[in-house]
C-alpha cells in the first residue's frame, strides 16, 4: 500500500507493535515453566490467573510476522525471531512440547486426557477457553514460519502439536465432542496448515479430531443453525474447513465454509459487514430488531475477512470482494481511532451507540489481539492472480508484483473520497492475459473504464446478473440491486499500458430486511454514521481495565422523511467530501424512558419511544449512527424538531497528530475471582417477522468441481 486511510491504519499499528515489549507478554510462559521472571507482566485478559493468559504473545507473533510481510521492515522480523526464541526456551524447559502461560493449564489438560471433561461454552476444566488461547500461540508460530521465514517456529509448532496429539490420543469421539463444547478457536485450521507446511498426515488427522461436528455437519446439509451461537467461537472453525479444502479438496469442508459465509453475510450481517449482538448470532434476517446494543465485535469481522479471502481463492467472484470492501472500510478501518491508535471491541450499529475503544496497554482483550493483526492484513487480497488472470478487487493506492508475466501493477486513487482509479502496468515483455477489474455494484451505471485513453463500452448493470448484492441479500420486493462483476480486459499487455476507472458513489438507503424503517444510509460502499458530538466515556471500567461499556445513549434524533426522496434531504455538508447533512427531517423523540437501564444486556426495541414514533410516521427512517472519534468536536445537544444531523462515513480515517500511548499509573488488577467478563445475561429477542417469509434467496453456489 502506498497511501490512503488503510495505509495510515497500518502505520499506526506498526508504531504500536514496536512500542509493545514482547518480554512482558512472555512473563507467564516463563513462570509456568519454572524459569526466572525477566519483566513485569502485562495485565487485562493477558494477566495471570484464570484469564486468556498468553494469548497476546500469540497475536503479537502473528501481527509482527504479518507486518514484516506487509512492510519488509526488518525490525518486525527481529521481534518475531525474539518471541520464537523465547517460546523455544520455555518449551525446552517443559520438555514434552507443552507451551502455555495458563495457570493450572498442565493439570487441566492432564485431567482432560484422562477423560475428566467438564465443559461449557467458555469453560473447560476450570480454564477459560484453553484451546482458544493455545490456538493463538500455534497461529503465531505458523505465521512466524510462513511470513517471517523462521524454521525454529516450525520446529516449536511441530513439537507443540505432538503434545496436543498426546492429550487427545486416549479420548474417544464422544469425549472429544464434549471437549469441543468449549470455545477452541481455529485448532482445526492451524493443524491443517501444519500439515501443509510439513507434509505430515498426522497433523491433518489431528485437524479432523478438532472438527466440531455439531456445527459443521448441519452447515454441510445447508442448515443455518447459527441462531443463539457465539459468533467468534464459530468462524475460526470454518476458516479451518476452508484451509483443509485448499490442501486436500474435501468437498464437505467447502460446503460448510461457503454455506456459512453465505448465511452470515446475507442473513446475519449489518450494513457495515459486522454481525452479532452481544457477540451472538440471532435468527436469520432479524437485524432491524437487533441494533442499538453491543453489536459487531471486531474479532468476528477480522475472522470473516480471513474466510472471505480464502473463499475468493477457490472461486474468484466479485461477491466476495464486495464483502471484503464493505467490512474493511466500514468495520475494520472504523475500529481504529486515527488519532489515539486505540482499537475497538465493538463497532456497533444503532442510534447513538459508540465504539468501545480499548486501553491498548492495559485491557489486552481478544479484540486488542486481533486489532494488532487486522491493519497489517489490508494488503492481502487487494489483488489475486491465476495462470492467466489478474484480479483487481479493491481501490487502494498500492503496487503489486505478480508472478504472471512478471507484471508490476501500480494503482493511484483517492478512494474512498475520490471517484476514480488509475492502473499502470509494467512488464518486461508484452504478454497476453486477462486483467479483471471489479465493477462495483454500488456505482450502478455510473461506471466507466478506459484502456490507454480509449473508452470500453459497458452493458447496463441490470443486464448483468441478479443476486445478492454487495455480499448481502436484498428483499425480493425491492428493485434488484446487482452484485458486482468484473470487466474482463483480455489483450496483449505491454509496459506503460494504463487503465482508468471512474465510478460515482451515490447515496442510498439500505434498510434491514425485517424493518424497513431501520436503515443504513450508504454512500457508495460506505455506511454513514451520524455525528452526535464527542464520545462519552464508559460507565466505569472493569477491574482489569478490559471493558469500556458505553453508557446508555442520550436521546438521538430519528429521521422522518415522509416519503421525500433521499437526495432531497441528504445534502453534502460543506468543504469535506463525504460529509452530509440531513436537513429538516430530524425529530427528537420524547426523552423519558428511552432506555431502561441495562442497555448492554437487554434490547427491547418495541418499548423504545423512537420506534413507536417511527411507526406512527409515514415513511420514516431511523438512521443508524455511531459516535466516532474521541475528541475535537463540540458537544451537540439533541436536535430539536426538524433540525440538521451531520453524517460521515464511519471508517474514514482523518489525519491527526502522532499517536500517544501511555500506561496509566497504578497498574491493574486481575478480575475479582473466577471468570472474566463474557456475555452471561444474553437474552434473545422475539421478533415478529412482519409477513416476510423467513427464508430469503440463498446465494450459495454449487461446489466447483
Ligand atoms: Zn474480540
Amino acid at each position: 500500500m502506498l497511501g490512503g486511510p488503510l495505509k495510515r491504519a497500518q502505520d499506526i499499528t506498526a508504531k504500536y507493535l514496536l512500542e509493545l515489549e514482547p518480554d512482558r507478554m512472555l512473563v507467564y510462559y516463563r513462570i509456568r515453566a519454572g524459569l526466572p521472571q525477566k519483566a513485569e507482566p502485562y495485565a487485562g485478559w493477558d494477566g495471570g490467573g484464570r484469564n486468556l493468559t498468553g494469548h497476546i504473545a500469540g497475536h503479537y507473533l502473528s501481527a509482527v510476522s504479518l507486518m514484516y510481510l506487509a512492510t519488509g521492515d526488518a525490525r518486525f522480523k527481529q521481534r518475531a525471531d525474539h518471541v520464537v526464541r523465547e517460546l523455544q526456551i520455555v518449551q525446552e524447559k517443559h520438555g514434552d512440547g507443552y507451551l502455555s502461560a495458563l495457570e493450572g493449564g498442565r493439570e487441566a489438560f492432564a485431567a482432560l486426557s484422562k477423560g475428566d471433561i467438564r465443559s461449557a461454552a467458555f469453560d473447560l476444566n476450570g480454564l477459560w477457553s484453553p484451546w482458544y488461547t493455545l490456538h493463538k500461540t500455534f497461529a503465531g508460530l505458523r505465521d512466524a514460519h510462513r511470513h517471517a521465514g523462521s524454521q525454529t517456529a516450525l520446529r516449536v509448532e511441530t513439537k507443540f502439536a505432538t503434545w496436543a496429539e498426546g492429550v487427545l490420543a486416549p479420548l474417544d469421539d464422544a469425549q472429544i465432542a464434549r471437549m469441543l463444547n468449549t470455545e477452541h478457536g481455529g485448532m482445526n485450521e492451524v493443524l491443517a496448515d501444519l500439515y501443509a507446511d510439513t507434509g505430515d498426515r498426522r497433523w491433518l488427522d489431528l485437524s479432523y479430531r478438532f472438527e466440531h461436528h455439531e456445527l459443521t455437519d448441519a452447515l454441510k446439509r445447508h442448515q443455518d443453525n447459527l441462531n443463539g451461537k457465539h459468533g467468534n467461537c464459530q468462524i475460526p472453525k470454518l476458516i479451518g474447513s476452508a484451509a483443509r479444502y485448499a490442501y486436500v479438496g474435501d468437498a464437505g469442508d467447502l460446503m460448510a465454509a461457503s454455506f456459512f459465509w453465505d448465511r452470515v453475510t446475507q442473513h446475519h450481517s449489518y450494513a457495515t459487514g459486522g454481525h452479532g449482538l452481544a457477540e451472538y448470532f440471532g435468527p436469520p434476517d432479524v437485524l432491524g430488531a437487533r441494533v442499538d446494543g453491543r453489536a459487531c465485535e471486531s474479532c468476528t469481522t477480522y475472522n470473516m475477512l480471513k474466510l472471505t479471502r480464502r473463499l475468493f481463492s477457490f472461486r474468484p467472484d466479485a461477491f466476495y470482494a464486495d464483502f471484503q470492501e464493505r467490512a474493511i472500510f466500514n468495520h475494520a478501518l472504523a475500529s481504529i481511532d486515527p488519532e489515539s491508535g486505540r482499537t475497538s471491541y465493538m463497532v456497533p450499529v444503532g442510534r447513538g451507540v459508540q465504539q468501545e475503544y480499548q486501553d491498548m496497554l492495559r485491557s489486552f482483550t481478544c479484540c486488542v489481539g486481533t486489532g494488532m493483526e487486522n491493519h497489517g492484513l489490508y494488503g492481502d487480497g487487494l489483488y489475486h492472480e491465476s495462470a492467466d488472470t489478474l484480479w483487481v478487487n479493491l481501490f487502494v493506492p498500492s503496487s503489486a508484483q505478480f508472478t504472471l508475466g512478471a507484471v508490476r501493477l501500480e494503482m493511484d486513487t483517492s478512494f474512498p473520497e475520490g471517484d476514480s482509479a488509475t492502473i499502470r502496468l509494467a512488464l518486461p515483455t508484452p504478454k497476453s492475459f486477462t486483467l479483471a477489474v471489479r465493477r462495483p455494484s454500488w456505482a450502478g451505471d455510473d461506471f466507466g473504464i478506459r484502456v490507454n485513453g480509449q473508452s470500453i463500452d459497458q452493458p447496463r448493470i441490470a443486464a448483468l446478473r441478479a443476486g445478492p448484492a454487495g455480499g448481502r441479500d436484498v428483499p425480493i420486493d425491492r428493485p434488484a440491486i446487482q452484485p458486482s462483476t468484473y470487466v474482463n480486459l483480455r489483450r496483449t499487455w505491454k509496459v506503460g499500458d494504463t487503465v482508468e476507472i471512474t465510478f460515482r458513489k451515490s447515496v442510498r438507503l439500505e434498510p434491514t430486511l425485517d424493518r424497513t424503517t431501520v436503515t443504513a444510509i450508504m454512500w457508495g460502499p460506505l455506511a454513514l454514521a451520524s455525528d452526535h458530538g464527542p464520545r462519552v466515556e464508559g460507565r466505569g471500567e472493569t477491574a482489569d481495565g478490559a471493558a469500556t461499556i458505553p453508557p446508555p445513549p442520550p436521546p438521538v434524533p430519528v429521521l422522518v422523511a415522509a416519503g421525500r426522496p433521499l437526495a432531497e434531504w441528504l445534502v453534502p455538508a460543506g468543504s469535506r467530501v463525504g460529509d452530509f447533512r440531513a436537513t429538516g427531517v430530524a425529530r427528537v423523540p420524547s426523552e423519558p424512558g428511552i432506555c431502561n437501564g441495562r442497555h448492554a444486556d437487554t434490547v427491547l426495541p418495541d418499548a423504545w419511544p423512537p420506534l413507536q414514533y417511527l411507526r406512527r410516521s409515514h415513511h420514516a427512517v431511523g438512521a443508524l449512527g455511531q459516535r466516532n472519534g474521541d475528541r475535537g468536536r463540540a458537544r451537540a445537544r439533541p436536535s430539536p424538531r426538524g433540525s440538521d444531523v451531520r453524517l460521515r462515513a464511519a471508517g474514514r480515517c482523518r489525519p491527526g497528530p502522532p499517536i500517544q500511548l501511555s500506561e496509566r499509573p497504578g497498574g491493574s488488577r486481575p478480575p475479582a475471582g473466577g471468570r472474566p467478563r463474557k456475555p452471561s445475561r444474553h437474552r434473545m429477542v422475539l421478533v415478529r417477522h412482519a409477513g416476510r417469509r423467513l427464508e430469503q434467496r440463498c446465494g450459495h453456489r454449487d461446489v466447483p468441481q
